[in-house]
């Protein structure tokens, strides 16, 4: 059967029912590194592409590609594949399509580790980063000529928490020919880029996905929903004879199989010779924190909205960032998110930075780590730590200002969660 609710893909979604050889109804982990052939006329069919199947762990693993065909089906993808980390995914989505010379249109609002790969890295590989303001979509537009490749954005992103115009900015590529890469790690469920026109979208699952904080990993899922062949000379990497296969032409080679030309690229490429691929062991934990995904995401939301509103009343708090309390037209982009509006939120004390630090170290029931996403509570301050390798202009530009204090809420109770805020604001 074929569903479309999350919840109901999220346990059921995608090529796992149960394991042919036993029954297992748990996805078993596949913890080898390669695959017996049956004979050497399967092994060459393999190898050649004229048959799918495994080969090596490296570059296909059935307990990751269990989570690949879910994730895929939960995003309204065709493909997907699963990484070790989302820098990896991000890292991938971007090499997939350029070569040194080319370069890329990124969103202004990013982690401050895709800052870091996108402003400094990818540069070391020939490739250059152009920051746009999403304020105004036609930015994207204005930084394009002839040698860029795609628009990058995410969906949530923080400190800012202003909702990507996702349809806007993939209206703009699709015109001129280019496809709007969304990473949705931090609006799993609630958004669907792909549905408003992105071409991919890429997820750390570390995060929302995995859900209880125990695993790293990436992953990158094909919308199959662009046109590489019509924009040829836009696409070399798809469209003309690669090298490292036989001459193939990637939007030719895998057209019987469907519109996956780009997915498959970065597996039989990418995943080949830079490596990464996501740990079998990994991929079955983030099978387990997707299977009740659509259910934290319902209390991460609504959890994060009632402390949003508790936080906006209490007299120390200067500012509070959530996208239940945006109006105008952050309101209006911020309505792309359905079922709720995420639980990542800022705010700003009134006395200052220095506040901000003794407010953190304040928090009893709150962890203060490095991550958001998990299903307990967490809090950081992101000038210190996430963004400190940032220069002050470029915190500024992604709006992290030194006092602001970043919110993962939880799905403890809301009674438990205010409390510890209340108590630790006292201090
Ligand atoms: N994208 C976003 C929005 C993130 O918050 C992070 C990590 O915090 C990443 C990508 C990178 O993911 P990972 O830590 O799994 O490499």
């Amino acid at each position: 059967m074929s569903y479309t609710n999350a919840e109901t893909i999220a346990l059921h979604g995608g090529s796992h029912r149960a394991d042919p050889n036993t029954g297992s109804v748990a996805v078993p982990i596949h913890q080898t590194t390669s695959f017996q052939f049956q004979d050497t006329g399967h092994a060459a069919r393999l190898f050649g592409l004229a048959e799918m199947g495994n080969i090596y762990s490296r570059i296909m693993n059935p307990t990751c590609d269990a989570l690949e065909t879910r994730i895929a089906q939960l995003e309204g993808g065709v493909a997907a594949l699963a990484v070790g980390s989302g820098q990896a995914a991000t890292a991938f989505c971007v090499l997939n399509l350029c070569e040194a010379g080319d370069n890329i249109v990124s969103s202004t609002d990013l982690y401050g580790g895709t800052w870091n790969l996108f402003a400094n890295t990818l540069k070391q590989f020939g490739i250059e980063v152009r920051f746009a303001d999403p304020a105004d979509p036609e930015n994207f537009r204005r930084a394009t000529d002839a040698r860029t490749r795609c628009y990058y954005a995410e969906t949530l992103p923080n400190p800012k928490l202003q909702v990507f115009p996702i349809a806007e900015v993939a209206a703009i590529g699709r015109e001129i020919g280019l496809p709007l890469i969304m990473d949705n790690t931090a609006a799993p469920v609630i958004c669907k880029p792909l549905t408003l026109g992105a071409a991919v979208v890429m997820h750390s699952t570390t995060k929302w996905i995995g859900g209880h904080g125990t695993s790293i990993g990436g992953i990158v899922v094909d919308g199959g929903n662009f046109d590489w062949e019509k924009w040829g000379d836009r696409f070399p990497t798809l469209n003309k004879p690669d090298p490292s296969y036989h001459g193939a032409v990637w939007t030719q080679a895998v057209k019987p199989l469907g519109p996956i030309a780009y997915i498959i690229r970065m597996r039989t490429c990418l995943l080949r010779d830079l490596g990464a691929p996501m740990a079998p062991f990994n991929a079955f934990m983030f099978l387990q924190g997707l299977e009740t995904l659509p259910l934290r995401m319902e209390r991460h939301c609504e959890n994060a909205t009632k402390v949003a509103a508790y936080l906006a009343g209490h007299p120390k708090v200067a500012s509070v960032t959530h996208p239940s309390l945006f109006t105008g037209e952050a309101a209006r982009r911020a309505a792309i998110l359905k079922g709720g509006f995420g639980s990542l939120m800022g705010f700003e004390l009134k006395a200052g930075a220095e506040a901000g630090k003794t407010f953190i170290e304040a928090l009893k029931m709150f962890y203060h780590v490095a991550n958001i996403g998990d299903a307990r509570s967490l809090a950081i301050h992101p000038a210190t730590t996430t963004h400190s390798q940032l220069t002050a202009e470029e915190q500024a530009m992604s709006g992290v200002t030194p006092g602001y204090v970043r919110l993962s809420i939880g799905i403890e109770h809301i009674d438990d969660i205010i409390a510890d805020l209340a108590q630790a604001l006292d201090a």
